[in-house]
């Protein structure tokens, strides 16, 4: 099939730095203390270990960094639209959420259905003072009011592509690449 890589290994690595700073200017209070990385598994849970760690280089500590698994299941119910509804898995968040700034960290926003069940999630453990949403790749298509607050690259795509994201730590190669499916 057809596929045009839009992110090389470098480029991932000078978005992720991008987007740290990004963070840090937009919470120009961030401490360890009011600020945590919650990564959607399984990729977007390696792109947030790496903001953790150039977060922590940045800030010259540790910020508490915790992760959500959440799945795709069929909807018997047979609603109108997409037939598959987000379920939650498992939740590593052993911090203290309430009064935090939460970063989501995701590979691919597509409708916003996963990133709101992450928050949904994030609010069964406490009342954050803000949430926001870091993405690698923001493909369009949203299907709820969900934005990204840090985006690493709009990719305007058609229902028919799809993003293919590689990380080092999972495929061997840090690459993003639209592949018509
Ligand atoms: P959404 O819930 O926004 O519809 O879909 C986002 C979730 O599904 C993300 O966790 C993401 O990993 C996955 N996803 C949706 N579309 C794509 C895609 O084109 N490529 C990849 N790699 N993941 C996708
Ligand atoms: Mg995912």
């Amino acid at each position: 099939s057809d596929t045009k890589v839009v992110l090389d290994h470098d480029d991932v690595r000078r978005t992720l730095v991008r987007i740290a700073h990004e963070i840090v200017e937009k919470n120009p209070q961030a401490t360890a203390d009011d600020l945590a990385l919650v990564g959607i598994q399984r990729r977007g849970a390696v792109l947030a270990a790496r903001l953790h760690r150039l977060l922590g280089d940045l800030l010259e500590t540790e910020i508490p960094l915790g992760e959500v698994d959440i799945a795709f299941y069929r909807d018997d119910l047979g609603r109108a639209g997409r037939a598959e509804a987000p379920v939650l898995h498992s939740t590593k968040l052993d911090f203290d959420i309430d009064g935090r700034t939460i970063v989501i960290v995701d590979d691919v926003l597509f409708t916003g259905r996963t990133v709101r069940a992450a928050i949904e999630a994030i609010f069964d453990y406490g009342r954050p003072a803000r949430v926001q949403l870091a993405v690698l790749a923001d493909r369009g298509h949203r299907e709820l009011p969900i934005r990204p607050d840090y985006v690493g690259k709009n990719l305007p795509t058609s229902r028919s592509e799809r993003v293919d994201v590689r990380v080092t730590e999972l495929d061997g190669v840090d690459e993003v690449a639209i592949r018509e499916q």
